[in-house]
């Protein structure tokens, strides 16, 4: 039996797992999609090679002490957001972008040279193959007394693992419409998971390269607001590496996720418009990379499709924080934290309050003979992925006695 599952593969489940893989527990993390990272994404330009966030981006250094030191400690370079020149405002589609001069708005915010994705990379670099169990999807979590049984759809299988202690790195209004508890937890926990937003995730994000920093040639920061009724992006930025040969600009769509929808075939048109009709002509035709969060069933749930708060909350609900079942199952993620909630920052918030409030219940240094496992002799969930059939069910089923 595992002594520690954790579910969800973002910012704070690795961070978690990894603390906990070092001190040599027996401990796995699960992920419903194919990939690690949850809202953190990057890709690379075709054209460029530039890293494109189309999640997170930013960091402040001088206010978020653990996402400092960790990118520190990874051995990570950050780098300034651009903010230096003219920030350009267009409020009528038919004039030209007002300008205006001596605005930081980006508050001292760094960014990851090559994007927030390599701080998944360094982290997951740091764990065994096998590690981590991608494609499934958390469906049932059920007490059973001196453990937990966890239920995944993973590649059109049921497969069902037990584990002493759980911890659920997954927004906490997902684990409300997804996944059912056994026993159900009570009114005022549910509740608090449902009222706590899941951040950005119905936003839609775009990054388009060009061949240089038109912008910055001319003077602008890259920083704009759209605000007239037609506005496509609403919120633009630098997004040019640490070298701006390698030139984008980032931007928020200003369009609801119903909107997005219908308007889908024509939205690269759109947001290419946008833009030249923002900085001119020269950036028509960017190389686009767009990413609607909103239809990522992971990552938004029904509620967070209607945001009901303008702006953001910054520390959760001290229900999300309570230990439930016994000490066994905690819940985790960036909205669970007393600060910073919804960020990175949140994240890593998370997942050392967790680690600490697990380190308290059983002290790593304790990984006592009744595990099955030994520390240096951790077994790969792999061998699960052929789930045995279990006698007298009608769908094929597995357990996965690790
Ligand atoms: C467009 C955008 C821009 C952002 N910009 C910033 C920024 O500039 N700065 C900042 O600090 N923050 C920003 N954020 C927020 C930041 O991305 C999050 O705070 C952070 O990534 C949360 O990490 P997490 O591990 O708590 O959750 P997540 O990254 O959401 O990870 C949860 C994981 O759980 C998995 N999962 C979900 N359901 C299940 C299930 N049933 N079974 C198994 N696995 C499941 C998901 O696939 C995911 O991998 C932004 C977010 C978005 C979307």
């Amino acid at each position: 039996m595992l002594d520690t599952a954790i579910i969800g593969g973002g910012l704070c489940g690795l961070v978690l797992a990894r603390s906990l893989y070092r001190q040599g527990r027996t401990v796995a993390l699960f992920e419903g999609r194919e990939r690690l990272g949850g809202r953190i994404l990057s890709v690379a330009s075709a054209g460029s090679g530039l890293a494109m966030d189309l999640g997170p981006t930013w960091f402040w250094p001088d206010t978020q002490p653990l996402l400092k030191s960790l990118i520190a400690e990874l051995g990570l370079v950050d780098i300034p957001q651009h903010d230096d020149g003219s920030m350009l405002h267009l409020n009528d589609p038919e004039k030209m972008p007002e300008r205006i001069e001596g605005k930081n708005i980006h508050e001292g915010a760094h960014r990851l040279h090559g994007g927030m994705g390599r701080l998944i990379d360094a982290l997951a670099a740091e764990l065994p193959p096998g590690f981590a169990h991608l494609g499934h999807v958390l469906t049932r979590v059920s007490d059973r007394a001196d453990h937990i049984v966890l239920t995944f759809a993973a590649e059109d299988d049921i497969v069902d693992v037990e584990a002493r202690r759980v911890v659920l790195a997954v927004p906490p209004r997902l684990l409300t419409e997804q996944v059912r508890f056994e026993p159900e937890l009570d009114d005022a926990t549910r509740e608090a998971m449902r009222d706590a937003e899941t951040w950005m995730a119905a936003q839609a994000k775009v990054i388009i390269g060009y061949d240089r920093p038109f912008w910055r040639e001319a003077g602008q920061s890259g920083n704009a607001f759209v605000t007239h009724e037609q506005a496509v992006i609403g919120e633009i930025f630098d997004a040019c590496d640490a070298d701006p040969a390698k030139a984008a600009l980032g931007g928020f769509l200003a369009l609801s996720p119903e909107l997005r929808e219908s308007f889908s075939a024509g939205l690269p048109m759109l947001m290419d418009n946008q833009m030249a009709q923002v900085f001119g002509s020269a950036l028509e035709q960017g190389e686009q990379y767009y990413q609607d969060w909103a239809t990522e069933p992971l990552t938004c749930s029904l509620l967070d499709r209607n945001p009901s708060r303008a702006g953001h909350a910054g520390a959760a609900n001290p229900m999300l924080r309570r230990t439930q079942w016994d000490g066994k199952l905690y819940l985790g993620g960036s909205e669970t934290a007393p600060r910073s909630a919804g960020y990175l920052e949140g994240a890593l918030e998370a997942a050392h309050r967790i680690e600490r409030a697990l380190n308290r219940v059983r002290p790593p240094i304790e990984a006592d003979a009744s595990d099955s496992l030994q520390i240096g002799q951790r077994r790969g969930f792999d061998q699960c992925r052929e789930p045995r059939p279990v006698q007298g069910m009608g769908r094929r089923s597995g357990r996965c006695g690790i």
